[in-house]
């Protein structure tokens, strides 16, 4: 029988509200964004391996991915 097994990065959304982004200079909704990686058979994803990384924010308006830190402001 042949196994199909191996490591595959899972982004979750971990949060969601609203700020004003920097980039596009509009307020918005963003999420934040957590990739952890995950032990997977078959195509399924079993359970986590890692730390989850450094999460990102996401500014749904324009799509660009940013660090934490710009919900300081
Ligand atoms: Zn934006």
């Amino acid at each position: 029988m042949l196994f199909i097994f191996g490591i595959s990065p899972k982004t979750v959304k971990t949060d969601q509200g609203q700020f004003v982004c920097p980039i596009c200079k509009t307020r918005s909704a963003y999420e934040i964004k957590t990739q952890r990686n995950y032990f997977s058979l078959f195509f399924i994803k079993l359970f986590p391996v890692s730390k989850p990384r450094e999460s990102a924010v996401v500014c749904l308006n324009c799509g660009t991915h940013m660090p934490k830190m710009v919900l300081d402001h």
